[in-house]
């Protein structure tokens, strides 16, 4: 079966480093699919600007979309800029990633874990985005609920199912009913098997008990050489729980095992 990486930032992104050719070169030799989803932030604590034109992106990449790759947005979702968003995704895109990056107006890559402890900034966190999957339903799969331990600063960075289950359950039931699904992201995957692997697997297999089936599969790349990473691990895990991987072509799933 062919695995799809279908998140990915080249150098349209703002932080991304790895030009388009060199990207589908890399797939190539990894013999996966790939689709690129670059950033659509219009919040964020950044002075560089996080929000490309999809519009023009779209337009630019025709050629490799007739080539098989996919083209997608990772589109931050908050209360404020859902309008704008919504709005400027309004072109044809196979395939939308959905991202909490800020909550309320703090960056989680800045601001948001010195706003207290850490139990109450999860909770608050895990309650954003039930709001936001409430509030933007133009986005296909959610993207790494796991975003926050990136940048977490406690010792124990992990915000486990079990610690937040009520949370977790909410929005898995919000996702179900809105018809999207859930991204296991291999970013926080070590090349043995730490503790945000762990942590994601309680997920998924909570996900998977409130009647979920399918999930998107990314790497979250930025570089080359992070394209397809830990695959092999996220295969094995979603295999384990019971989910089966979609691509999105033309924002329907297509599961994996499908030809385009
Ligand atoms: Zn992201
Ligand atoms: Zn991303």
């Amino acid at each position: 079966m062919k695995l799809w990486d279908t998140h990915t930032h080249t150098t349209a992104s703002a932080d991304g480093i790895m030009k388009v050719e060199e990207a589908i070169a890399r797939a190539e030799a990894l013999g996966i699919g790939i689709g690129f989803t670059e950033h659509l932030d219009y919040e964020g604590d950044t002075e560089e600007s996080y929000a490309v034109d999809p519009k023009a992106l779209v337009e630019e990449r025709k050629g490799l979309r007739e080539k098989g790759v996919l083209i997608g947005i990772e589109a931050g979702l908050t209360l404020n800029t859902r309008g704008a968003t919504k709005a400027a995704l309004d072109v044809d895109l196979d395939f939308i990633v959905g991202s909490v990056h800020v909550v309320d107006g703090y960056d989680i890559f800045t601001t948001f874990w010195q706003q207290g402890e850490k139990e109450v900034l999860a909770r608050k966190y895990l309650g954003y985005v039930l709001l936001m999957i409430e509030r933007c339903p133009f986005f296909d799969s959610l993207g790494h609920i796991d975003y926050p331990s990136r940048y977490c600063p406690f010792p124990d960075k992990e915000m486990e199912y079990e610690d937040y289950k009520k949370e977790y359950d909410l929005i898995f039931e919000a996702l179900l009913d809105n018809g999207k699904i859930l991204e296991l992201n291999t970013r926080r995957f070590m090349p043995d098997s730490g503790a945000g692997a762990k942590s994601l697997y309680c997920v998924l297999d909570a996900y998977k008990n409130m009647g979920g089936k399918l999930l998107t599969l990314g790497s979250d790349a930025h570089e080359a050489q992070r394209i397809g990473h830990c695959f092999d691990k996220a295969y094995e895990m979603a295999n384990h729980v019971g989910l089966q991987f979609v691509r999105f072509v033309e924002r329907k799933p297509v599961l994996f095992k499908n030809a385009r």
